[in-house]
């Protein structure tokens, strides 16, 4: 195994500013990194909670480089330590993992190279860390400090709870390591104590960073025809890599089936599929440029991939939190990404359900029960959605001028006398039938059925003519997706209408309805900050597959040799000489050595 250990092994002495560019090739800190860096370079007991594709990873790796010893990483995800540590080893960074996985001596090997002092930084799962033979091990090896990722996972509040990590600050203390650090991209504040109670020598410092993502474009529409609406948003995404998630199985592999079968790169990923299959999949989806891989909820974790172009939702997931990490998913580079989800009455009301029929106590069928509401807040949200859901994270933000409502696609009108007209329909029907029939109603069509109730004579008979179909359709959406009115599961989905819906009909309360746009089209996404817009189209898609050759000779993912936003700002800029490739982002000294000659020779190719 080669480490090929640039830094010299007592810590690089550079600022970290330096080391930030010559070993990452990054010019600047992101909002938030370098306080971070700071603390922990102080020696301080540090917690940070950051979201997704903040760059957590870098506030440890970079301060792990500037103190002699070795930093031991625990993380549950044993794919993403793999692509950590091809990561750190393409910057020229000494870096190893220990697992399962490993050939035989591997683990041997780099055991014996943190005891003398060579190796920076050791990922290890909690399990594996916990067994008496690897302190054992690690006792001999001067340990610098100890980064705990998805911090999250100590307590039994958060998402993923494993219970080896309540048995960490034991191992801290059995080796003696002087300083833990702790990462998360969870922020709830009761998840928050425990972390900083269960993982640190006393109080830790504390860093909460924005969970704005702004180049992620957010857009939500009402699902019509779910798979032409998939179909229109990848023709605006065209060989990019993206996720699209569906709530079943079925609906995964009826979907990746179909996309296929319209010449997409597109993969099935879930828990019913064989295991092998599964690691394939992600594989491919991991180093290959543009594709698609259809998944439920099962795919995500651990996939570090940092140019996911978009996430769509072909169904909704079940809260906010859920969706936020969903999405969290597309553009981690910081160029422009684009998340659409679709949604419709029937999952909503199917949400609510399951949290009616559950086990769960009253107070937790409480907190459910707003959690669907919040996310019908979202979804129905007449301002901008990003400050719709920075509010639910507690987080206040001016309006966004990057989503679906900033860029006008939504509007909204006062629909107070359309809510009242079927409304009216419903309590007129007696409360007793569904919208196709009270739609029949309200635009007056004698059907036998509603001839047969005389609803041809009753007042509402009629008043609904100026309005499609599709328009009602629509409106019962939007007042069901309110609680003015719904489907009673124990009278045959009767409608019925709701103190609130009286309230309307009564002329308490008005209601503004979405104009819906049927025909929406993403607003082009927002660039990152600083990245090149202008970019010769060529050249970039000659440079990723130059790229992906030499990933694959080093048998790595294609990001690993660059990123995106080094590809295109080489496109954009055509740098001709090592110098002028060095200001590139994410060219570092490795890099440069390794890659350079064979990307300048492609930059000025004819
Ligand atoms: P997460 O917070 O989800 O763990 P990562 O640490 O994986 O995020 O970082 C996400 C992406 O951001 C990675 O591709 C990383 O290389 C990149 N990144 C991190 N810090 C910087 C920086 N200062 N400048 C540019 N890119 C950065
Ligand atoms: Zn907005």
């Amino acid at each position: 195994m080669d480490w090929r250990p640039a830094t010299p092994p007592g810590g690089d002495s550079r600022p970290p500013q330096d080391i930030l560019r010559d070993v990452f090739g990054f010019s600047s800190f992101r909002p938030g990194q370098s306080e971070i860096v700071e603390a922990v370079c102080e020696g301080a007991e540090t917690l940070a909670i950051m979201p997704t594709g903040g760059g957590k990873s870098l506030c440890y790796q970079l301060p792990a480089l500037m103190r002699p010893g070795v930093t031991i990483v625990v993380s549950p995800l044993i794919a993403l330590m793999r692509d950590q540590v091809s990561a750190l080893r393409a910057l020229g960074v000494a870096a190893a993992a220990i697992n399962s996985g490993n050939e035989y001596g591997e683990n041997g090997r780099a055991f014996q190279a943190a005891a003398d002092g060579r190796l920076k930084l050791l990922y290890i799962s909690p399990e594996r860390l916990l067994m008496p033979d690897t302190i054992e091990r690690l006792s001999a090896a001067p340990v610098a400090m100890l980064a705990v990722d998805e911090a999250h996972c100590v307590s039994q509040w958060g998402h993923d709870f494993r219970p080896e990590y309540r048995q960490l600050l034991d191992v801290r203390r059995d080796l003696k390591i002087p300083q833990t650090v702790a990462f998360t991209a969870t922020a709830d504040s009761q998840t928050r104590a425990d972390i900083a109670q269960r993982l640190f020598e006393g109080e830790p410092r504390v860093f909460v960073r924005s969970f704005d993502r702004p180049n992620i474009h957010l857009a939500m529409s009402p699902r019509n025809n779910g798979r032409e609406q998939l179909l229109r948003f990848l023709a605006q995404h065209e060989g990019q890599s993206g996720v699209v998630y569906c709530q079943s199985r079925k609906r995964v592999d009826e979907t990746a089936a179909f996309l296929a079968g319209k010449g997409f790169k597109a993969l099935p990923y879930h828990a019913g599929l064989e295991r092998e299959e599964r690691d394939r999949n992600q594989d491919i989806f991991l180093r290959d440029d543009g594709v698609i891989v259809v998944a439920t909820v099962a795919f995500g974790m651990g996939v570090d991939k940092p140019d996911v172009r978009f996430v769509f939702h072909m169904d909704l997931p079940k809260n906010i939190e859920s969706y936020y990490q969903e999405i969290g998913r597309a553009g981690r580079d910081g160029l422009p990404a684009s998340a659409h989800a679709l949604y419709g009455f029937g999952e909503i009301r199917q949400f609510r359900q399951w949290i009616e029929a559950s086990e769960a106590s009253d107070a937790q069928k409480r907190i459910e029960r707003q959690k669907v509401d919040a996310l019908v807040g979202l979804c129905e949200a007449h301002g901008c959605r990003r400050q719709v859901l920075l509010q639910y994270f507690g987080e206040p933000s001016e309006p966004c001028g990057n989503c679906d409502q900033c860029g006008g696609a939504v509007e909204t009108f006062d629909g107070t006398v359309l809510a009242q007209k079927a409304l009216s329909a419903v309590v007129r029907t007696d409360e007793r039938f569904g919208v196709e029939h009270l739609i029949n109603v309200l635009r007056g069509e004698a059907t036998d059925k509603v001839v047969q109730h005389g609803h041809d004579s009753i007042k509402t008979f009629g008043v609904g003519k100026d309005q499609s179909r599709k328009t009602w359709r629509s409106i019962f959406r939007q007042l069901g997706t309110r609680g003015h009115a719904g489907p009673d599961a124990e009278r045959h989905n009767g409608w019925r209408i709701s103190d609130s819906g009286w309230k309307v009909l009564r002329g308490q309360e008005t209601v503004a309805f979405k104009t819906e746009v049927l025909d929406f089209k993403d607003k082009a996404p927002r660039a990152a900050a600083d990245a090149p817009e202008d970019y010769d189209k060529a050249l970039f898609a000659r440079l990723k597959v130059l790229r992906k050759s030499l990933a694959d000779e080093k048998d790595v993912p294609a990001y690993v040799v660059f990123s995106d936003r080094s590809l295109l700002e080489m496109a954009a800029y055509k740098p001709t000489d090592i110098d002028a490739l060095r200001s590139i982002h994410g060219v570092g000294e490795r890099k440069l050595k390794d890659y350079g000659e064979a990307f300048l020779r492609e930059i000025s190719a004819p």
